[in-house]
């Protein structure tokens, strides 16, 4: 586990108003410089503490999914995110899509588009990219699934 460099965050990570980690970052994190700039490979972004790089020439919404992500991991006491540990990659990932995607926003976006609609449409429509909405469908609580089920009439398939 790599040590924690900052004290808990004490605050509610489910407030009422959109999750907006651009908002999250200026309030929690001053210290931290978000650039824009180009990464080798796939890589949508690079935390090294203080410093996040997001991938240039993507949209605003893979931009705004990829630093949810990156704070998540601030917040857990990662300095440097890589691919080196996939459950904590999903882990991470799995809460920056919680936050990002409401369940409310989600069964919206599902009633508004049909059941059937292409994941690129539902993120297009929440303002993420389809990898976090992927994540965010996979962690669906039984809850939520009901409430989905609900919404999108026969066959809702969270996949
Ligand atoms: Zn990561």
């Amino acid at each position: 586990m790599t040590p924690c460099h900052r004290p808990a965050v004490i605050r509610d990570p489910y407030p009422t108003a959109r999750y907006d980690p651009w908002r999250d970052l200026a309030t929690n994190w001053p210290e931290v410089a978000v650039r824009v700039i180009p990464l080798p490979g796939d890589l949508l972004g690079v935390l090294r503490y203080p410093s996040i790089a997001l991938r240039a020439g993507t949209s605003a919404a893979q931009r705004r999914s990829t630093l949810a992500h990156e704070i998540v991991h601030l917040e857990r006491g990662t300095q440097a995110c890589g691919p080196g540990d996939a459950r904590e990659e999903a882990l991470v990932e799995a809460e920056a899509a919680r936050r990002l995607v409401a369940a409310g926003d989600l069964a919206r976006a599902i009633r508004e588009l049909g059941n059937r609609a292409a994941v690129g449409a539902v993120a297009a429509l929440l303002d993420v990219d389809t990898q976090l909405l992927r994540a965010r469908l996979a962690g669906v609580t039984a809850a939520e699934r009901t409430a989905l089920e609900a919404v999108a009439g026969d066959g809702f398939t969270a996949a």
